[in-house]
């Protein structure tokens, strides 16, 4: 106990709460809904879109929308959180910002057809709620505070480390065009997230630690789901012949080869929309 009358049940909420949805954010959010890097049912596909709305990062359309645009456009002033605007704007700035208050549905159109999935991002507020309720019932006003209101700020800031310091700090393994980066603390405080150069190098990747030393929680999560048949279709990096039957794969294709005909549309879409608001931009600028 560190602060007196903020019970054990609290805490443990506040673990369970956090690793939970950042799973949800990185397996669901990020490598589900914005790179398709494996397929599922459609109820699952559900959990995992309410499952990342009650991290209070908005809807998976909205989500996934800006995250496309950021891959498609990284580093430049098209990218929604650009490291070109500073570490404020590209860490917490760019959600704040009325310019990125809509979801761009024209980059998630493959997704924007389900009804459910538009509910639950129109009616963003229902699973963060649902969510607060649930842990005030577990654990009382310490459960509310500690096990969702901290565990949901901690959990905002660990997400938005990857736009704003895994561009910055860290090694790069792959010559991209952009500036992200490798960063084991970020990889071990993200689930995985923080093999982020190699993530830009072949973003459609289910598996983002391609080296057996780089820990991917979210990876060995989504192996456990794909070994129980609950996700499937699952795209991995070519294994060398050495490492065929061994945890480690080396091998990342090109990441401009996009493999999936609906995600290359959705990009391609993605492209002339962003082309055409930044045109309406540099106009509106004009005296
Ligand atoms: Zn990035
Ligand atoms: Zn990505």
């Amino acid at each position: 106990m560190i602060f007196t009358g903020v019970s054990r049940t609290a805490w443990i909420l506040f673990a369970v709460t956090f690793w939970t949805r950042m799973f949800f954010i990185t397996g669901g959010y990020h490598r589900y809904f914005s790179h398709k890097a494996y397929k599922t049912s459609r109820v699952f596909q559900f959990i995992l879109g309410y499952g990342g709305c009650t991290a209070a990062q908005k809807g998976p359309l909205w989500w996934a929308g800006h995250h496309r645009i950021h891959h498609r456009f990284a580093d430049t002033i098209n990218d929604p959180h650009t490291p070109r605007k500073g570490f404020w704007w590209s860490h917490a700035g760019w959600i704040l910002s009325d310019d990125t208050t809509s979801a761009p549905l024209r980059s998630v159109k493959d997704f924007e057809k389900f009804p459910e999935l538009r509910f639950i991002s129109k009616h963003d507020w229902i699973a963060p709620w649902s969510l607060a309720v649930v842990c005030t019932l577990i654990g009382g006003w310490s459960g509310l505070l500690i096990g969702f209101v901290l565990s949901t700020v901690v959990l905002w800031h660990a997400t938005f480390l990857i736009n704003s310091l895994a561009h910055v700090f860290g090694s790069r393994r792959f010559e991209t065009e952009d500036t992200s980066r490798n960063n084991a603390l970020l990889a071990i405080l993200t689930m995985g997230e923080g093999w982020h150069n190699n993530h830009h190098k072949a973003a459609y990747l289910a598996r983002q630690g391609t080296k057996w030393w780089e820990i991917d929680f979210t990876w060995y999560v989504l192996f456990v789901l794909e070994k129980l048949h609950i996700i499937w279709g699952v795209k991995r990096p070519r294994t060398s012949s050495r490492t065929k039957v061994g945890p480690s794969a080396e091998v990342i294709d090109d990441s401009t080869e996009f493999v999936d005909e609906a995600l290359a549309q959705a990009v391609l879409e993605t492209e002339s929309a962003a082309l055409v608001h930044s045109g309406q931009a540099q106009n509106s600028t004009e005296p």
